[in-house]
């Protein structure tokens, strides 16, 4: 049996070809309680690349240590809120004990500066790399800006394999070129903000999808950073996925409770 293929059992993965996707630690929004904060990996070549570090993905990393075979960390963050960077520090902190060396450990964000500064307040400076530059990712990247509450928060528009992804991290709109790009039938996978109603324009509402994608690919799109109060019932009668998260048994138990 390929190691693989052994991971894949262990942790729940769905098919071998899953350990390659993006495998969810969460796919709540920052005040759920029935699911964990949004936050996604993926190993290439090596490199464990993590998108987001809300408050509660460490704990659910650390279950997991998946990065234990990779020689690099690479952490994308959409934005600042602490739903998205609340145990970054912990996190990093943490694999100095798996033999990880502050040439090893890259956080990106487009705002550097802001960047510097959440890691000055965690105490990261001596442990990781901080950049703004999409070179050091070793994997082509594209950073989308869109709008969220007060401030920016960033897409990752990406390949794995043949297929193009994006994960929109938090927003209220969906820019125009992922639109265009998702309805020109381009993006096999569209990772997706989703709310139920959203009066401040922080959020997507699920109604709001349906009027600005084409329908015809609504197989591939997968709704994250879900409230409470959004059922997958309801994400399901729009023809849209759930995004599929590792943690889903978990998930479904405290849905249920
Ligand atoms: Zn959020
Ligand atoms: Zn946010």
């Amino acid at each position: 049996m390929s190691s693989r293929l052994t991971i894949s059992i262990i942790y729940g993965t769905p098919t071998i070809k899953g350990w390659f996707m993006l495998n969810f630690l969460g796919i709540g929004n920052s005040f759920s309680t029935k699911h964990l904060n949004t936050s996604a990996y993926f190993i290439e070549n090596h490199i464990f690349y993590l998108i987001d570090c809300g408050e509660n993905v460490f704990g659910e990393i650390n279950k997991l240590r998946p990065y234990k075979e990779c020689n690099k960390v690479i952490v994308l963050l959409t934005h600042f809120h602490s739903d998205h960077i609340g145990s970054l520090g912990t996190f990093v902190f943490s694999l100095s004990n798996y033999g990880f060396s502050k040439n090893n450990i890259i956080l990106f964000n487009p705002n550097k500066k802001k960047l510097k500064q959440v890691v000055a307040l965690f105490g990261l400076f001596e442990d990781c790399i901080i950049t703004n530059d999409l070179n050091l990712l070793k994997k082509q990247f594209k950073c989308i800006k869109q709008k969220h509450y007060n401030d920016n928060s960033y897409g990752y528009l990406f390949k794995q394999k043949d297929e193009l992804i994006y994960f929109s991290g938090d927003t209220s709109e969906i820019p125009d070129k992922i639109v265009d790009l998702f309805n020109a039938g381009e993006i096999s996978k569209l990772y997706i903000d989703t709310t139920l109603q959203d009066s401040w324009g922080y959020h997507l509402p699920i109604s709001k999808l349906k009027t600005v994608l084409n329908m015809r690919y609504a197989d591939r799109v997968y709704c994250m950073h879900l409230p409470d109060e959004l059922t997958y019932e309801e994400i399901k009668a729009y023809g849209f996925n759930v995004a599929n998260s590792i943690n889903r048994n978990k998930e479904n138990e405290n849905a249920r409770n």
